[in-house]
């Protein structure tokens, strides 16, 4: 069985889907042809020079990163700098790179549950939901109809919340129309006032579905016109968001917790505020830079909120209420090549796949 790029894209934009990334990233196939065969699959935190000859030593054509290479246009490639050397290689050696970046943040199984499973953190869930990615259908079916169109539906994506799916709301009702002389109706005739026995069917779906949905809507349909509203909702989607929050099994005390998170995260060092001498259970994390949650953190009453790139005046709005620990960027985000290799072995038994053992953090401590 051989896959091409598109196929390794495809499955992993299924898992990620780019609609959840913001609105700055570069989420995407990067470079590379998208008919090529999948030779073998190199997965890293982030691509470099060093990372792009990992992958050609390995016989890999394809690397899948965290961070995108490139995040802003390039107006020229000429070499003057890393991003173009990396670019200008993979090019020249016709690897693809594709990114999966903050769409891997925003799942409920990407960067963040990877902390948490390593800090054994258990009822995890989203710290911050998205809003306003979900939309609502309501349609009318004849009754013999209903479950052929519900079961298009769901199988389009539609009907899951949360843990679970199929879910949909279906009324009985009466539908009426009269088919003009051009018409060619599936009950009732041209020219004749028409009533029929219909149900309102109403579901949840992703807002990034709404096309592939409304397809299946109209292929499993018998009428010529199917008549539907859809409209987007405000509600969160408690499966999609940043950062994640999630308990210990027990209680520790504060400097026994920050030695288990440095053993646990493989840290030189970390940096915290001052410590309030309380046990610490319920634990807040972000991979990355993720200080625009601490709010949330508070909110949540997070006992600790872990994450990276925090500046100097940020860490004095703990305020007492929390501790805020910087563990460092690359650190709060490396498993994330781990994550990457299980998400890709789950479909892809049989393409070569690796990590990187480049170690791509630009930072030292001394
Ligand atoms: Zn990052």
């Amino acid at each position: 069985m051989v896959y091409t790029i598109r196929e390794i894209v495809s499955y992993l934009e299924k898992i990620a889907p780019p609609a959840y990334q913001e609105s700055y990233d570069n989420a995407q196939l990067i470079t590379g042809n998208p008919l090529d065969v999948a030779k073998g699959i190199l997965c890293t935190l982030d691509v470099t020079e060093e990372v792009i000859e990992d992958a050609i030593s390995l016989g890999c054509n394809m690397v899948v990163a965290h961070h995108p290479i490139i995040f802003k246009g390039l107006k020229s490639l000429t070499g003057k700098n890393y991003v173009e050397r990396t670019v200008i290689k993979a090019i020249k050696h016709d690897i693809a790179i594709f990114a999966m970046h903050t769409n891997l943040d925003h799942i409920a199984e990407g960067v963040n549950k990877k902390i948490a499973d390593r800090l054994e953190l258990t009822n995890t869930r989203i710290l911050q939901p998205k809003k306003e990615i979900l939309s609502k259908l309501v349609t009318f079916a004849p009754l013999e109809a209903t479950e052929k169109v519900l079961a298009s539906l769901f199988a389009a994506g539609a009907g899951h919340i949360g843990e679970y799916s199929n879910c949909s709301f279906i009324s009985d009702g009466t539908g009426t129309y009269t088919p003009s002389e051009k018409s060619n109706p599936h009950k009732g005739s041209q020219g004749k006032p028409h009533k029929e026995p219909e149900t309102r069917i109403e579901v949840l779906l992703p807002s990034y579905l709404e096309g592939k949905v409304l397809h299946a809507l109209k292929a499993a349909h018998p009428y010529e016109e199917v008549a539907y509203y859809i409209q987007k909702i405000e509600n969160e989607n408690q499966s999609v968001g940043a950062g994640m929050i999630g308990e210990l099994a027990s209680p520790m005390d504060e400097n026994q917790f920050l030695s288990f998170l440095k053993q646990k995260m493989d840290l030189k060092i970390l940096k915290h505020t001052r410590l309030l001498n309380k046990p610490i259970q319920k634990v807040a994390v972000c991979g990355g830079a993720g200080i625009f949650l601490l709010n949330q953190a508070k909110k949540s009453d997070a006992d600790i909120f872990i994450t990276a790139d925090i500046k100097y005046h940020e860490f004095f709005d703990a305020e007492n209420q929390l501790v805020i620990c910087d563990i460092g960027h690359y650190e709060s985000e490396i498993y994330t090549k781990e994550l990457i290799l299980e998400i890709l072995s789950r479909n892809f038994s049989n393409i070569a796949l690796y990590f990187t053992k480049v170690v791509t953090n630009p930072i030292t401590y001394i």
